[in-house]
């Protein structure tokens, strides 16, 4: 399956926005961040620092300030991505940064507006144009799915009944990696249908963020675009590459904690921090290279990474970045981000014939069906020969699809004349019996309806094999005229270019390590003269060296600070979600009798695919019946299941004082006691119950009716009849 197997690192592109009106209003103060288009470098200054603090820089693959242009973008660091899909890679471009920073502006931007338009409308456009262009021995199948995970939980965009919906789950397939089980998929053909797709799931995130405020940017966003392509190989067979491209757009990752969210707020905030910490840990694991384990199943986001971030796919992170001083952390926490997101390696490779490519699922019930429709073609055909007499000929087998079709249509024709003309003799015919006459037209009348079903199954059949046929693009039907080769002349020198300035930046940086490291070499020096300069310097690399080791020593006080502010962070959630719990053991210990506890602890499993506790069925599924639950059996000759002590009461025959099983004991008010020789007489008075209790007592007070559904407890402690609570105990069968 494998093809080219190589390793490449995750491009990382950092983009600012320009300063908008409210942050210009705040003050002369203007941005914090400043950018070296050449040098790919982004300078961070700290507000809140002293001007003597060397500023912080950071390196990446390209960097784009406020004038940049989408198009620029697009064609710089995007466009050789789409490529790789269209060749069989998978494929993911993420976006990453605060609200309010330009994800949603990157990825979608204004769509009316050509010059606004975002990475995925330049895409679609990207994709289909390069079908059209292609060769027209190439066969296309392009697919689109839209979801966004809130909250933890996966959902579908294009579900009609997208608010109803229950979550989907995930799944792992050895052939294409972690999936989404029954997520919808509509094949497109054009760049409009693939819009649509994209305005349908729009409008169904638009709806969530009404019912729950600022959703879009609570929720992450991944639209994904699987293309096919078959092309004949070498050994003459069809071979079908499949490339995965995933668009995404990332929640907000400013911390949630900061606007002092409660209850259901800070557990949603607390769910999104989670899976966005689960994607800077994933991150950090593959950047660090050390440590084995990379935590990929801690949240549905970074599982349905699991490909882009260390495995198979090209991937390019755009962070986007505010200018205004005020979030100097967010901005700074950003590119810290994005800085180690540089040395994750990925593994791409072509995906050629994996065993789900719906392209080949296509091309078979399209044969089939292209199959049953000749066969029916040359039905007619024959049929129509015989009538006109001519002897079918296998010469005819190569004849041209059409005149078959044609002649085909012909026969229809023909035997509806014949049968209609065949009527009107029948119905003409004085010698023919009334009756005979009725059979005859029923017959014929049988035969044109027959001919019809044939005729109409047939345009079925026809419609069915277009339509099918109409979802695979084939390339080069697009005629080249003049424009459009003029267009892809430019396309092409535009490409040429963003190649060419890539290549110049990366020789920049390079040159910036070599100068470091050339200053050592020339240490050779003839005159006194040429001593102090080079002792001048060394000096200087010294004090470069000494700015270094502050910048350095800064950035350690900067991620301690971090540290700090975010451990600060998980204990107020914790403690919020200790609180909680306590409540809820509450709960169970004083509302939940232990019995119930551990029939329902008993029951619980955890499903590590689910991540979830899950309760096992009361009566497991597979031998329901079998396995249900014995009715108590009843004793030989009653009709009931009786109770040890109602089978006691009536061994020991009727007694006055137990008709009933509802007892009451109705004791009499005794005067209060108030002299030595009364108190001796209670003691010395018999007990009063009938199974001789020896434990006296000492409550003289009314007693209330008690029955038998009492328990054990309230028995022995409030009355003497101990008895009765030992045949209670006896039977438990019969007190449930
Ligand atoms: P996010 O998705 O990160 O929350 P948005 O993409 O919604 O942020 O951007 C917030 C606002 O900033 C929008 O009004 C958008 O038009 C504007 N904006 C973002 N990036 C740019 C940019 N590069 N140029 C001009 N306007 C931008
Ligand atoms: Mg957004």
């Amino acid at each position: 399956m494998s093809k080219t197997k190589s390793s490449e690192s995750v491009k990382v592109v950092v983009r600012c926005r320009p300063l908008n009106r409210k942050e210009e209003s705040n003050g002369p103060a203007g941005g914090i961040v400043q950018m070296d288009l050449r040098l790919g470098q982004v300078i961070l200054r700290n507000p809140r620092a002293p001007p003597s603090e060397p500023q912080k820089t950071f390196t990446f693959d390209a960097v784009y300030d406020a004038n940049s242009k989408q198009r620029d973008l697009y064609d710089e660091s995007v466009r050789p991505l789409i490529d790789s899909v269209l060749a069989g890679f998978n494929g993911t471009i993420f976006a990453y940064g605060q609200t309010g920073t330009g994800k949603t502006y990157t990825m979608q931007g204004a769509w009316l507006d050509p010059e606004k338009r975002g990475v995925i409308p330049n895409a679609f456009d990207h994709i289909f144009t390069h079908i059209s262009r292609s060769q027209s021995d190439k066969q296309y199948l392009v697919r689109a799915s839209y979801l966004e995970i809130y909250r933890e939980e996966v959902r579908d965009l294009l579900d009609p009944n997208h608010a109803n919906a229950r979550a989907l789950e995930l799944r792992e397939s050895p052939d294409t990696g972690v999936y989404v089980r029954d997520l919808t998929s509509c094949v497109c053909k054009s760049i409009k249908e693939i819009e649509e797709v994209m305005n349908m799931g729009n409008q169904a995130r638009a709806v969530g963020a009404t019912d729950m405020n600022e959703h879009s940017s609570r929720s992450h966003a991944l639209f994904l675009i699987t293309v096919e392509c078959s092309q004949p190989g070498p050994d003459g067979r069809k071979h079908i590459r499949v490339g995965r491209l995933n668009l995404v757009d990332l929640a907000g990752s400013e911390r949630q904690a900061k606007t002092g969210v409660q209850g259901e707020r800070l557990k949603e905030a607390a769910k999104i921090n989670l899976s966005l910490s689960a994607l800077g840990n994933v991150i950090s694991a593959l950047a660090d290279g050390r440590s084995g384990h990379v935590p990929y199943r801690d949240s549905k986001l970074t599982r349905l990474l699991q490909d882009s971030l260390g495995g198979n796919a090209k991937t390019v992170m755009v962070a986007t970045l505010g200018p205004a001083s005020q979030h100097y952390d967010e901005t700074l926490t950003t590119l810290r981000y994005a800085n180690r997101a540089k040395n994750i390696q990925n593994q791409p490779r072509v995906n050629e014939d994996p065993k789900d490519a719906l392209l080949r699922e296509f091309q078979k019930e399209i044969a089939r069906l292209r199959a049953q429709l000749n066969h029916r073609k040359w039905r007619s055909k024959q049929k129509k020969e015989q009538v006109d007499g001519e002897g079918w000929d296998d010469d005819t087998a190569g004849e041209e699809e059409e005149e078959v079709e044609k002649e085909a249509e012909e026969y229809v024709k023909q035997e509806e004349q014949r049968l209609e003309m065949e009527k009107e003799a029948i119905r003409g015919d004085r010698f023919l019996l009334a009756e005979e006459k009725q059979r005859l037209l029923g017959e014929k009348e049988r035969m044109m309806g027959d001919l019809r079903k044939e005729q109409e199954a047939t345009e079925h059949l026809t419609a069915k094999y277009k339509a099918m046929e109409s979802k695979l693009l084939v390339g080069g039907k697009n005629i080249m005229d003049h424009t459009n080769e003029q267009q892809k002349m430019l396309e092409l020198k535009r490409q040429e270019i963003a190649e060419q300035t890539r290549k110049e930046r990366e020789m920049q940086q390079q040159m910036l390590v070599q100068d470091e490291e050339t200053l050592e070499l020339r240490e050779t020096f003839t005159s006194l003269q040429q001593e102090v300069e080079a002792k001048t310097k060394k000096l200087k690399k010294y004090l470069k060296l000494y700015a270094k080791l502050q910048c350095i020593k800064a950035e350690i006080q900067d991620v301690n600070d971090e540290h700090v502010r975010s451990r600060q962070e998980l204990e107020q959630t914790q403690n919020e979600l200790t609180r909680e719990l306590k409540f809820k053991y509450l709960i169970i210990e004083n509302f939940i009798p232990p019995e119930e506890k551990n029939k329902i602890m008993n029951r619980l499993t955890f499903d590590p695919e689910e991540d979830q506790w899950k309760f096992q069925p009361l009566v497991p599924t597979e031998s329901k019946s079998s396995q249900m639950k014995k009715r108590p059996a009843s004793a030989v000759g009653y009709k009931r299941p009786i109770s040890q002590y109602a089978r006691v009461a009536i061994a020991m025959g009727p007694h006055s004082r137990y008709r009933a099983e509802n007892i009451m004991f109705l004791e009499l008010d005794m005067t209060p006691l108030n002299t030595a020789s009364l108190d001796r007489s209670t003691e010395a008075e018999p007990n009063q119950s009938p199974s001789q209790d020896n434990s006296p007592t000492k409550d003289r007070g009314v007693r209330k009716s008690r029955s038998w559904c009492q328990t054990q407890k309230s028995i022995t402690s409030s009355s003497s009849n101990a008895s009765l609570v030992a045949c209670h105990t006896s039977t438990p069968t019969a007190a449930q």
